[in-house]
Order: structure tokens, then sequence, then C-alpha cells
């Protein structure tokens, strides 16, 4: 049959190759070329057939090859890769990668040897991630323990369940030295929580302290206290003598504090020249008021810095965690404590205490006020005269300012002017007495024949800060038709106290234009004779204090008044007496040489339409009863009256 079969298929070739060859020639064709193509139509086939059977043998082991250099490729990937793998199983380590030997020593082959490696707290989690992957933390760093030193190792694991997996039957660890990444996240953490200029932490590295502090005190029943401390006067030397002296010497404070704090001290800057201690365990209500006024003492002492000697002072507000019940309240506190002591000066401290957390509050209470008041027109001037003591002729006006609240009654100018300075809306309340003052002088002028009557007026340190008064003073003569010699500014001593340079500046442009200066409250401030050189002034108003206890037979109150009168003198300035109540004071000052005085004797503040009248009055009384004007006016008042 086989024969018959590959007879068959031999004659049928034959023909095939006949026919083909037939067709090529177009029917011209010889036997021997019919033979010779039917030989090679039937040796290509015979090939065919070889070569497909030979492929059909081999397919397996072809494929297993292909298999193997993938395989190959996978080992090569997790013997080279940076990330390592162990396999484990029921406690034992069934294979580890190559990396992971290098990282946990070669031939571990029990969980143990590699937990060995790790630190106490880490070798648990790494266990319990093993003993239960389904429960474990997808990703979780662990620490090597090193001997050697503290530059630690740190690992992130991740553990992949593969117990149903056949080929597996384990848990695959997988691990990776994330130790650069970590240590720069520190660094960077540690960055944001350092002050750059004194290595200090900083307000941020404060707040945690705090918070670990508070919880801590509570669990303990312990007290922390928070010292804030500010530089007094900080802003003037940063002016003068320029930003990288200012940042030196703050440097320079910074060390000195470390040296004053203790091992539960823990010192930060908040910025500016703002720092704060905290103390936690407080022994005794006395601890924090003795570092304070150590902190106060060795700023104190004078420090040298390229050659040039400063000395700078601090103030301290202190709080305690008995009245706090949070970081940010005991911040609060230490702040309000802070701003209490710098109210009454400089080097000062001051504990917070719960009265003045509702004095802030009805402060802030009054800001509001004041910012209705002022629109709502509850505020007005009255004016009181400046008389000269040999003539006795009103030679000035002093605007003083009032304030009837339709909600707290009559408030005095030295309850809310303090507040108003404080929170800053004395710059729009103080524009407003610019305005009114020169205002009503103007409308006095024009009825006075044009005498050219003079108008003081007080301003406050923050309206000689502000950038803008000059321009807002020049506007506002303008608008009001007032000669700028017609206008005598009064500032108290405290203005030379922040930016001596700056203020001076100021001042002398404002003379410049023709207006006068006038130091208020001369002798109650702290000034230095050698400071007040500094500042260019016209006249000085020698507070009130020094005329209102003088005893004509006194020699120790008359001397007092001399002195200061001798130092009006040096400056050249004029002198003003104030709080002149009586006849023998007015003597007793125009003896001494005091040119003018102000005070009830000549007359109480006046409101603005009794101005006039007060003027007419006074150039028909004779110079003997000229400072009965005030009884003159009530006999006046009561005739209207009648
Ligand atoms: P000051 O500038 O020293 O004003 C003098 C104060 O002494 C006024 O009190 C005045 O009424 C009072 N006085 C006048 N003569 C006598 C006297 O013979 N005896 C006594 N015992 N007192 C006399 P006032 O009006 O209550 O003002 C208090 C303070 O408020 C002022 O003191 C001033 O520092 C401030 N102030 C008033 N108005 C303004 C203002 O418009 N702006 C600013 N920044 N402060 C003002
Ligand atoms: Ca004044
Ligand atoms: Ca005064």
């Amino acid at each position: 049959m086989t024969i018959v079969v590959i007879v068959a298929g031999l004659v049928a070739f034959f023909d095939l190759g006949l026919r083909f060859a037939d067709f090529i020639a177009g029917g011209d064709i010889t036997a021997t070329t019919a033979i010779w193509l039917s030989v090679c139509f039937l040796l290509s086939f015979t090939a065919l057939s070889i070569t497909v059977r030979w492929v059909l043998l081999n397919w397996g082991r072809l494929t297993r090859s292909v298999e193997a250099r993938v395989d190959a490729r996978y080992k090569a990937l997790i013997e080279e890769s940076k990330d390592y793998f162990f396999i484990v199983q029921q406690g034992e380590v069934i294979y580890a990668s190559p990396s992971a030997a290098s990282a946990y020593g070669p031939g571990n082959r029990d969980l143990s040897d590699v937990l060995a490696k790790l630190r106490p707290q880490d070798r648990a989690l790494l266990e319990a991630a093993v003993h239960d992957p389904a429960r474990a933390t997808s990703a979780f760093d662990v620490h090597f323990e090193d001997e050697d030193d503290d530059t630690k190792v740190i690992h992130q694991l991740t553990v992949n369940d593969q117990t149903a997996n056949p080929s597996v039957e384990g848990v695959i660890v997988t691990g990776r030295d994330v130790t650069p990444s970590r240590q720069l996240e520190k660094q960077l953490a540690d960055m944001a929580l350092k002050d750059e200029l004194t290595k200090l932490p900083n307000r941020w590295a404060l707040n945690n302290w705090m918070a670990e502090a508070l919880a801590r005190s509570e669990r303990t029943n312990s007290v922390t206290a928070l010292l804030l401390i500010d530089l007094d006067g900080f802003k003037g030397v940063n002016d003068t003598l320029g930003h990288p002296f200012g940042d030196r010497l703050l440097r320079s404070v910074a060390g000195r504090l470390a040296g004053v704090c203790r091992r539960n001290e823990g010192l930060a800057r908040l910025g500016g020249d703002e720092f704060a201690i905290v103390v936690e365990n407080l022994e005794d209500d006395q601890q924090a008021l003795k570092l304070a006024h150590r902190v106060i003492e060795d700023i104190r002492a004078p420090i040298t810095i390229d050659g040039h000697i400063v000395a700078i002072s601090a103030t301290v507000g202190i709080a305690k965690s008995t009245e706090s019940s949070s970081a940010d309240e005991l911040f609060q506190h230490a702040d309000i404590a802070l701003y209490d002591a710098k109210a009454r000066g400089r080097s000062e401290v001051a504990v917070f205490r719960t009265e003045m957390a509702t004095l802030v509050e009805s402060q802030t209470r009054l800001v509001q006020e004041i910012d209705t008041g002022l629109r709502d027109g509850d505020f007005h001037l009255v004016f009181q005269p400046l008389v000269d003591l040999i003539d006795r002729q009103t030679v000035a006006f002093e605007s003083l300012l009032r304030w009837n609240s339709p909600s707290m009654g009559e408030i005095s100018p030295m309850t809310f002017i303090p507040v108003a300075e404080r929170t800053g809306a004395i710059l729009p309340l103080g524009r407003w007495v610019f305005e009114e003052s020169c205002r009503l002088l103007a409308s006095w002028t024009e009825a006075d024949n044009g005498r050219p009557l003079k108008m003081s007026i007080n301003v406050s340190v923050l309206q000689l800060d502000d950038p803008d008064f000059l321009g807002e003073v020049m506007r506002i003569m303008e608008r009001t038709g007032v000669n700028p010699n017609q206008i005598q500014i009064e500032v108290t001593e405290s203005v030379l106290a922040d930016d001596p340079q700056l203020i001076a500046g100021r001042l002398q442009t404002l003379r410049t234009l023709g207006i006068k200066v006038a130091i208020d409250d001369f002798g109650t401030g702290y000034s230095s004779m050698a400071q007040l050189r500094l500042f260019p002034v016209d006249v000085i108003k020698i507070d009130q204090g020094f005329v209102s206890g003088l005893d004509p037979d006194d020699p120790q109150g008359p001397s007092l008044l001399k002195a200061l009168i001798d130092m009006a003198r040096a400056m050249d300035a004029e002198v003003v007496a104030e709080g002149v109540e009586t006849d023998e004071q007015r003597e007793l000052l125009a003896r001494l040489g005091v040119d003018v005085g102000q005070g009830y004797l000549f007359s109480q503040p006046l409101a603005p339409g009794d101005v006039p009248l007060y003027l007419a009055a006074g150039r028909l009384l004779t110079r003997s009863n000229v400072h009965s004007w005030s009884s003159v006016l009530e006999e006046w008042a009561n005739e209207g009256e009648s």
C-alpha cells in the first residue's frame, strides 16, 4: 500500500514538474529537462518535511531555553538590585538575595539572625510583620544597631504574603537602604526648626517644646514657665549701626542667654529681637523671676562689636502653666505680661496675672469704640491757653482731646490715648486732632483781625514714625490756610527712646518747615542730657509735677526746678511751666526765668466756642486781673443762665 502511494506520489510529482516546465517553456520541452525538474521538486519537498518534523520534535527544548534566559534576567534583576529580598518560611530564611546577605551578613539561615542586627524596638516590628503579614504596615523603617557610633543605618522594609503561592510558600521581605534620604529629611526638619542667625531653636521648635513640656507638667503635676525676652531699643541700634551690626549683636545676646540657661531651661529665638526660655519643673515662684533678673543683668553688660561699645537692655514677661491650659495660651499670657512690663519702661519684669488678660480684653473693646467714635463724631477738642508770665498775653492754645462715648460716657485721654498709641488707633485720631485744631485756629485768627495766634498740638511717637505724617501735616495746613509758624507740636521725651536718629531727622524736617517742636512733661522721662542734645527743640514744657509741689520756702524744690530750667536754657529753648494753679507759683516761676505758664490759674481748657470770647475779654481785662479769667467766664455763664 505504501509503495503504491509512493509510486503514485512520484508519478504525480513527475506529471506536476512536466506540466510546470511545459507551462514555462510554452509546450517546447525535452524529456531530460522534465525528469530533472521532477527530481528538484522531490528533493525540496523532502527537505521541507524533514525541517517540519525537526521543529515538531524539538519544540519543547526551544521554549525551555527562552524560559531559562528570562529566568536569568529575573535573577540578575534580583541580585543586582539595590533592593534586597529574602523569603521566610516558618521562621527560616529559605532564600536571601546576595544584597540581603551583605546587609545582614552571610549565612543567616534563621530569622533571629536577621533580627539580631536591628534595634530592639524594630525587631518586634519585623517579627510581627513576618508573623502576620496581612496586618503589617505597607512599609516601615528599621534602624540597625550600630556599636561603633550613632550614625544609624536605616532600612525601609516591605512584607508581602506569598504563603498561598506554591512556588514561594512563604513571606517575601523586600528591603532598601534609605539612610541618605532619611538623613536629608532630618536635616531639612532641623533647618525648619532652627533660627539661621543664632542657630538657636526657632518659634516652631518652641511651640513643639511648650506643648511637650505642658503635657509632662500635667502628668507629673509640676509647673512650666515661659519667659519672653524683648530687647529694648534694638531697632535704633539696627538702624543707626546697620543690619550686619544688629545681627552680630543678636548673636552675642543669644550667646549670653545660652550662658544663663540651665539644663531644664530651653532657649529659643522667636525672630527679630525676641527670645524665649521655657523652664520645666519650676522649683518655686521665685525661680522664674530670678532667672528673668539674671537675663536682664547679663544682657545689660556692655558688648563690644567692631570697636563699638553698645549697651542694650531687655524686658521680660513671664507666664506659668498654672494659669494656661495650652501652649498657645501660655504664649499669649507671657506676651501680655511682656506688654505690661514694657509699659513700665526698660529692664522691667512682669509676671502674668489674670487681671492683665481682662485689661487686654477691655483694651480691645476700647479700640473698636475709638473707631466708631471717630466715625460718629464723639470726639471733640478743648483748648487751654498758654500765657506769657511777664506781659500776661495769651501766646498760644494747647489742643486737648476729649471723648464722650455714648456707651461709656466721658473717658479721660489719660485712659484712651495710651491704648490708641499701643494699637495704632492714634494715627487716624491724631490726624483728626491736627485737622480740627488747624481748622479752628484759622477761624479764630480771622475773627481776631489776623493776629497770629498759635496752636500747640500733642503728637505721639507713632505719628512721627509714620512716613505719611509730614505729607498729611502739609496738606492740612494748605487746606485750612494755617501758616507753619503758627503750629507747635508737643512730643514727650519717650519719643527719643526707640529710634533716635529717625525721630531727630523727622523733627528737624518739621522745624525746617517752620513748625516748632516742644518737649512735653519735661523732667519725667529718662532721657539724658547727652541724648537730648541730639534733638532739635524750640520749647521745653516743665512737667506740672515740678510746679504743683512748689513750696516757696522749700530750698530743694526750686533747686530741682532751677536745674531743669538751666538744662532748657542750655539747649536754647523757651521754657513753659505746666499746671500753674496759684499766683505764688506764677510769681516764683517768673522769677526763676520761666517764659510762659499754663494752668487753671489762667484758664481751664475751653470749649472752641468760648475761645473768641476769651480772646476778646483778654484784651479788655487789665494786667492785674488777667489771671482771674476763669471767674470772669464763670460769672458770664451764670449771667447767661439767670
Ligand atoms: P498734657 O499734654 O500734659 O496736657 C496737660 C494736662 O494737664 C491736660 O489734661 C490738662 O487738662 C491738665 N491741666 C492743665 N492745667 C492744669 C492745672 O493747672 N492743674 C492740673 N492738675 N492739671 C492741669 P488732659 O486734657 O486730661 O490731658 C491729659 C494728657 O492726655 C495730656 O497731657 C496729653 O498727654 C494727652 N493728650 C490730650 N490730648 C491729646 C491729643 O490730642 N493727642 C495726644 N497724643 N495726646 C493727648
Ligand atoms: Ca501736652
Ligand atoms: Ca504735659
